[in-house]
C-alpha cells in the first residue's frame, strides 16, 4: 500500500521515525503486514496456507485446506505451523515420516513471506531443542509393553486392554500408524455374506481343482488339501453358484502363493481368524466396503476394501479405542534392548529423541510389533543380495528392523529373511503405492501395457510374477489403463485424480488414439490391445496370458493411463513364532514372556505375499498375541 503524508514538501518527521521503526525491528526485511496465503503440492494435494504479519512478525500461520494423512501430514500441519509462529522461522523442524507435508508447509509460509516483501534469512533460524536428555533412567510399568503402533500393535495394545490388562505402547516415530496408515487398506478374508454376490466361473473352478489335486509337499499340506477338498465337494454337491471360498481355500491359495514354504500352522490359524477380525474392527468403526474383490496379487476375490483415505480407516478406530482405555501411546520413543531377568523377557530399555533412557517393564509380556525391514538397506540387502541399496520401497522411514535386531541378541530364531516382496504397480522413482485414477478397488476393469502399449501379463498373477515381467518391459515400467467407468474425484490416498492429471502425473484423453499420442506409443497399438481385451472380457478368456477376471469392458472415456513401476514393499521374513504369536528361539524353544505379531514375524506368507493378506495378519496376529499373553 502506497503511503502519502499531507507534509509533501517538508521532511515529515512522523513518516521518517516510522521508516526507521520498521527498518529498526524487522532487520534487512521490510514485511508488509497484512494477510498472505500460498498454494503448495504435499503429499496428497495442495496445502492452501494463510499467514499474517503484523509488525514485521508472522503473527499467525492457517492451514485453510489440505488433504494430507490424518495423524501423519495433520500432525506435521499442527507442530510446524505452531513452530513457525513461536520461534519466528521457516527453518523449524521437519516432522519424521511427514517430509513432504513438512516441506510443502514451510515452502507455502515462504512464498507469503516473499510476496509480503519479507527476506527469508530473517526468518531461518532453527528451532531451539525443546528439551534435553535426563540424567536418570525413568521407569515405566505395564502388564504389557506394545512395541510400535502400527496395526499389529494397535490391535494387540487394544485386544489386551479389552480383556482387562494394563498396556504401554511406544513408538519410535513421531507420528503413530507405521507402514499400515500407509497401505492401502485392502483386507483378505473369505466374507460368505459378501462373496455371495459374486459368480463362481469354470476358469474360477479350475483353480481349485489343480489345487486340490497337487502332491502334498509334506503331511500338513496333504491335510490341508484334504479339509479344502472335503468343503468343496460339499459345496458342489449343494449346487450352488456363487463363489467359493473358506479359510482353508485361503490357507492352501496363502500356502501356494508363498511358494510352498511357509509354515502351514500359522497360516490356518490367521485365515481362521480374519473374519473374526474384520467383524471386530468393523465393531471399532473400521468403515468396510460392502464389496470384495480382488486385489492385487491377491489370487481370489476376498479382498475388502476401506472406505477411507490410505490406512486411516484402520489405524483410526484403534487409535480413538486406545484413547477410550486410557492406553498411554508414547511417539518419538525407539526400544533398543529387551530386558531378561531369570530367562524371562521383563521389559524394555528404550530412549527418546533427547538420549534420555527408559525402561519399561512389563509383568506379563513384551509384544514386538515393530514392522519390517524394507528400509535397513543393509539388512535387506544381506538377506538378499538382490536388493541393491538404490531401489525404493514404499515403507516409512522407521521400517528398520528393529525388533529383529533386538530379539536377535537374546538369541531369537528367524525365518525366511531372503524372502522380501517387490510390489509391481508403485510410482515410479519414488516408490510410493500413490498416484493412481482410480481408487483400489480390484483388478477386473484395468489391464496394464508396457511402453510400447502391449499387454505382457495376466493382470491377476502373483506379484512376484509381476514385477519379473515388468522389469523385461522397456525402461522397467508399465502403464494402468482404465477407463472413466471406475474413476472417482478422490483416489484411495486422498489425492484428486484431476490434479494429478494436471501435475502430468497421471495421462488422460477423450480417446484412446489421443492417449496413445500422450504416451508416445506406436499407432493403433493401445487401441489394438483394448479392442483385443474387450473381446477377452465377452469370451471370459485370455489365451495369450490366462487372466481369469474379466468384469467390465474398457470403453467408456475418457481414458486414464499411470506409469506404475516396482517397489520394494513387504519383508515376509522375521521372528519365528508359534500359533500362539510367542517368540521361539533358534532351537525352536518358546522365549518366555516375548511375543511377535505382525511384519516383524516370517512363516506365514512364504516367499510371496498375496495382495490383501498384510493387513488380515498383522490385525489379526495382533489380536492372537494380545489373547495368549491374556491366557498363559
Ligand atoms: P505392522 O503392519 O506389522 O503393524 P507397521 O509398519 O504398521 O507394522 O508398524 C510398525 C511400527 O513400529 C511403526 O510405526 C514403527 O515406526 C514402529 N517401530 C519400529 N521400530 C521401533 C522401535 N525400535 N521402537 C518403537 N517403535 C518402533
Amino acid at each position: 500500500m502506497k503511503k502519502t503524508c499531507f507534509m509533501k514538501n517538508f521532511v515529515c518527521i512522523i513518516c521518517t521515525a516510522f521508516l526507521i521503526f520498521t527498518t529498526v525491528s524487522c532487520g534487512k526485511s521490510k514485511l508488509k503486514n497484512g494477510t498472505y496465503t500460498a498454494s503448495v503440492y504435499g503429499n496428497n494435494d495442495y496445502i492452501n496456507v494463510q499467514t499474517v504479519f503484523s509488525a514485521g512478525k508472522i503473527a499467525s500461520v492457517k492451514v485453510l485446506q489440505h488433504s494430507e494423512t490424518r495423524f501423519i501430514g495433520d500432525f506435521a500441519i499442527d507442530t510446524i505451523s505452531k513452530d513457525i509462529v513461536d520461534y519466528q522461522t521457516v527453518n523449524a523442524d521437519t516432522v519424521s515420516g511427514a517430509t513432504v507435508t513438512s516441506a510443502a508447509l514451510k515452502a507455502a509460509v515462504q512464498q507469503c513471506i516473499t510476496d509480503a516483501g519479507g527476506d527469508i534469512s530473517a526468518f531461518n533460524k532453527p528451532v531451539p531443542p525443546k528439551g534435553t536428555k535426563k540424567d536418570t533412567v525413568t521407569v515405566e510399568k505395564a502388564d504389557i509393553i506394545v512395541v510400535g503402533s502400527g496395526g499389529a500393535g494397535l490391535s494387540a495394545a487394544v485386544t489386551a486392554a479389552e480383556g482387562g490388562a494394563s498396556v504401554i505402547v511406544i513408538e519410535k516415530m513421531p507420528v503413530i500408524g507405521g507402514n499400515t496408515i500407509r497401505c492401502a487398506s485392502a483386507f483378505n478374508t473369505a466374507d460368505p455374506e459378501l462373496q455371495k454376490l459374486l459368480p463362481m466361473t469354470d476358469t474360477l473352478k479350475k483353480a481349485v481343482l489343480k489345487a486340490i489335486n497337487e502332491k502334498p509337499v509334506h503331511t500338513a499340506h496333504a491335510q490341508l488339501i484334504k479339509d479344502v477338498k472335503a468343503k468343496y465337494d460339499l459345496y458342489i454337491s449343494s449346487g450352488t453358484s456363487t463363489l467359493f471360498d473358506c479359510p482353508e481355500w485361503h490357507a492352501l491359495q496363502t500356502f501356494n502363493g508363498g511358494d510352498k514354504v511357509a509354515d502351514v500352522a500359522l497360516i490356518r490359524k490367521y485365515t481362521e481368524n480374519t473374519l473374526d477380525t474384520l467383524h471386530w474392527m468393523e465393531s471399532l468403526g473400521m468403515p468396510v466396503r460392502k464389496k470384495v474383490s480382488q486385489g492385487a496379487g491377491a489370487l481370489w476375490q476376498r479382498t475388502h476394501q476401506m472406505d477411507s483415505p490410505a490406512g486411516t480407516g484402520i489405524i483410526g478406530p484403534l487409535y480413538e479405542a486406545a484413547v477410550k482405555m486410557n492406553i498411554p501411546i508414547i511417539t518419538n520413543m525407539r526400544a533398543d534392548k529387551l530386558i531378561v531377568e531369570n530367562d524371562r523377557i521383563t521389559g524394555v530399555h528404550a530412549v527418546d529423541k533427547f538420549g534420555s533412557e527408559y525402561t519399561y517393564m512389563a509383568s506379563k509380556a513384551v509384544i514386538l510389533a515393530t514392522g519390517g525391514y524394507a528400509n535397513n538397506k543393509e539388512m535387506r540387502q544381506k538377506s538378499n543380495p538382490g536388493l541393491t541399496p538404490d531401489m525404493v520401497s514404499t515403507n516409512q522411514p522407521g521400517t528398520t528392523g528393529d525388533g529383529i535386531v533386538m530379539a536377535l541378541e537374546i538369541g531369537a530364531g528367524t525365518t525366511g529373511m531372503n524372502y522380501v516382496q517387490t510390489y509391481p504397480l508403485a510410482t515410479p522413482r519414488t516408490g510410493t503405492l500413490q498416484g493412481r485414477a482410480r481408487k483400489m478397488s480390484g483388478l477386473d476393469n484395468v489391464i496394464n501395457v508396457n511402453k510400447e502399449g502391449k499387454r505382457f501379463v495376466n493382470e491377476d498373477a502373483r506379484r512376484d510374477a509381476f514385477v519379473a515381467a515388468i522389469k523385461k518391459q522397456t525402461d522397467g515400467m508399465c502403464y494402468d489403463i482404465n477407463d472413466s467407468s471406475i474413476v472417482e474425484v478422490k483416489n484411495s490416498f486422498n489425492e484428486n485424480v484431476e490434479t494429478l492429471v494436471a501435475l502430468g502425473r497421471i495421462y488422460k484423453a477423450d480417446t484412446l488414439a489421443a492417449l496413445e499420442e500422450q504416451l508416445k506409443m506406436p499407432e493403433g497399438s493401445l487401441q489394438k490391445t483394448v479392442s483385443e481385451y474387450n473381446r477377452m472380457v465377452a469370451a471370459k478368456t485370455d489365451p495369450e496370458f490366462g487372466r481369469k477376471l474379466f468384469a467390465n469392458p474398457i470403453e467408456k472415456p475418457p481414458f486414464y493411463a499411470t506409469p506404475r513401476a516396482p517397489s520394494i514393499h513387504h519383508t515376509m521374513g522375521g521372528l519365528t513364532i508359534n500359533t500362539d504369536a510367542q517368540v521361539l528361539d533358534t532351537s525352536g524353544k518358546v522365549i518366555k514372556g516375548l511375543y511377535a505379531a505382525g511384519e516383524v514375524t516370517g512363516g506365514i506368507h512364504g516367499s510371496n505375499r498375496l495382495g490383501g493378506n498384510a493387513t488380515a495378519d498383522v490385525l489379526t496376529f495382533g489380536r492372537i498375541a494380545a489373547k495368549a499373553v491374556l491366557k498363559n
